[in-house]
């Protein structure tokens, strides 16, 4: 807790933690189970009710953590219920026993309330190259021998988010696999302090930022990190695919989808957060009347409305999967994302034009209190029945969500974490009823499809 990034990077994530012993939130954040009561995050969802409850803690989390979601229950339950339903399908279609670990696994998490990492995306070298053709082929993580009591590792993953500040790293193949690749097929748990286990750490958003300037950064932030395996042995207990090359992509996607939903209910209070901010500007600013600025106002609130009804619906039309969990719809879950991540620019697009260039030349926090120049700036940045302190403020804000370090931590997130916004868009449209679309157009046009006459 001494160190200055990595203490700021802790205590934001503790927030998932200190909801559990808030009475505010403990009936969200808590499953009373009489003998044991655990984390909510760590229920398999059952219901739209349980997803819808497990979006609320998240968003809850977040707001608490300034628009920055904790993370350290959410992303590892994600890939829990992933290698739960994808261990199934293993098991049941070549006979392998990796089901059994994973409920293990996820029993041992829930009770001593693990935090969690997963480390998925691989460095990928050469992108056009798969990964048993890399010139070097340590570019995806790979099994390098097999021992009778494990298996051992080599290989590098990047942009592990809260692994400096979790119990256990969880690790996913990133993509789908050939028969070629097959020592690429690697699913494991480890603790992140295990030999051979090293952390490079970002340095983004290390700051110091001052409080009153950057209201959010200075608080709150996530740490990713270069996760280098070197050689690292891990025990078959906490092995959850060993060369099963078929179910890689299975795998990987089966985490996703769990991630997206998480994803879409994280921006949730950043969204809130936009429309708030701009709408206070718009009043202080005294331009409740100027339509162009009614018409961002008015794009920012149906965008949120937008995002939050598609994931409401991903929830309501979720389905059954073996082994007994509640999944998202899986194109809705994608379309909130896409509209999510195709739409965040130009939202602080819109924010950054209400706001005005005082977002990145505003006089600093030590003015404003300082015994002359403090009065001077606080008569003459005032705006409509605001005095100029307080119309300061509502810029800094304004200013670390869109002007920011933090705010393009925000954008680079939105467009690359929890996949791409292409996938999300195929996935999406793959799953649109082509067919009866084309039915529709045939019934209307007429047609009665018939071969060409044969010449
Ligand atoms: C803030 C943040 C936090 C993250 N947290 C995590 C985490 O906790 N755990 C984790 O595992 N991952 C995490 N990610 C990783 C995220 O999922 C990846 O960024 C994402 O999958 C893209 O991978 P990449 O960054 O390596 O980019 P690249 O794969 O290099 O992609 C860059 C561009 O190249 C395109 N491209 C790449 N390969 C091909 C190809 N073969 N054919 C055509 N086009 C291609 C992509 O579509 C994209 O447009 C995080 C990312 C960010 C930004």
């Amino acid at each position: 807790m001494q160190h200055p990034v990595l203490s700021s990077a802790i205590r934001h994530a503790a927030v998932d933690f200190r909801m559990a012993h808030d009475p505010q939130y403990q009936e969200l954040a808590v499953i009373d189970d009489l003998h044991d009561p655990y984390s909510r995050f760590y229920q398999i969802p059952k219901s739209a009710s349980d997803l819808k409850k497990r979006r609320d803690l998240i968003a809850e989390g977040t707001r608490l953590g300034g628009t920055v979601v904790p993370l350290i229950h959410e992303i590892g339950t994600d890939a829990i219920w992933g290698l739960m339903e994808s261990t199934y399908l293993l098991d049941r279609d070549y006979g392998t026993q990796y089901s059994e670990r994973v409920k293990n696994f996820w029993e041992q998490a829930r009770h001593h309330d693990y935090a969690l990492a997963v480390a998925q995306t691989d460095v990928k070298g050469d992108r056009s190259k798969r990964p048993a053709e890399q010139v070097d082929p340590d570019m995806y993580l790979r099994i390098v021998k097999r021992t009778p009591d494990g298996i051992v590792v080599r290989g590098a993953k990047v942009h592990t988010s809260v692994s400096v500040n979790a119990n256990w790293l969880i690790v996913l193949p990133t993509r789908e696999l050939r028969e070629s690749d097959k020592d690429y097929a690697v699913a494991f748990a480890i603790p992140v302090n295990t030999p051979g286990l090293t952390l490079v750490a970002s340095p983004f958003l290390s700051g110091p930022y001052r409080d009153m300037e950057r209201p959010i950064s200075s608080h709150h932030k996530m740490v990713e990190t270069f996760t280098w395996f070197d050689d690292v042995f891990v025990p078959y207990d906490n092995v959850f695919l060993n060369g099963e090359w078929q179910a890689a992509g299975t795998m990987a996607k089966a985490f996703v989808e769990f991630h997206r939903f998480t994803a879409v209910s994280y921006k949730l209070p950043l969204l809130e957060a936009l429309t708030g901010v701009a709408s206070l500007l718009v009043r202080y600013n005294g331009l409740t009347k100027a339509r162009h600025i009614q018409n961002a106002l008015s794009d920012l609130v149906l965008y949120e409305m937008t995002v939050r009804s598609i994931l409401d619906n991903a929830a309501d039309r979720g389905e059954w999967v073996e082994p007994g969990i509640f999944r998202p719809n899986i194109p809705l879950v994608n379309l909130a994302k896409y509209h999510f991540a195709t739409g965040l620019h130009q939202a602080f697009h819109h924010v950054q034009d209400i706001a005005g260039g005082m977002l990145v030349t505003a006089p600093s926090a030590e003015d404003m209190v300082h015994p002359e120049i403090g009065p001077v700036l606080n008569r003459y940045l005032q705006g409509q029945n605001i005095n100029g302190k307080q119309r300061l403020q509502a810029l800094y804000l304004a200013s670390d969500l869109v002007a920011s370090d933090l705010a393009a931590y925000h954008l680079v997130l939105a467009v690359h974490a929890e996949g791409s916004i292409e996938a999300e868009k195929m996935t999406a449209v793959k799953a649109y009823p082509w067919g009866h679309a084309e039915s529709e157009a045939k019934r209307l046009a007429g047609i009665k499809e018939e071969q060409p006459p044969q010449v």
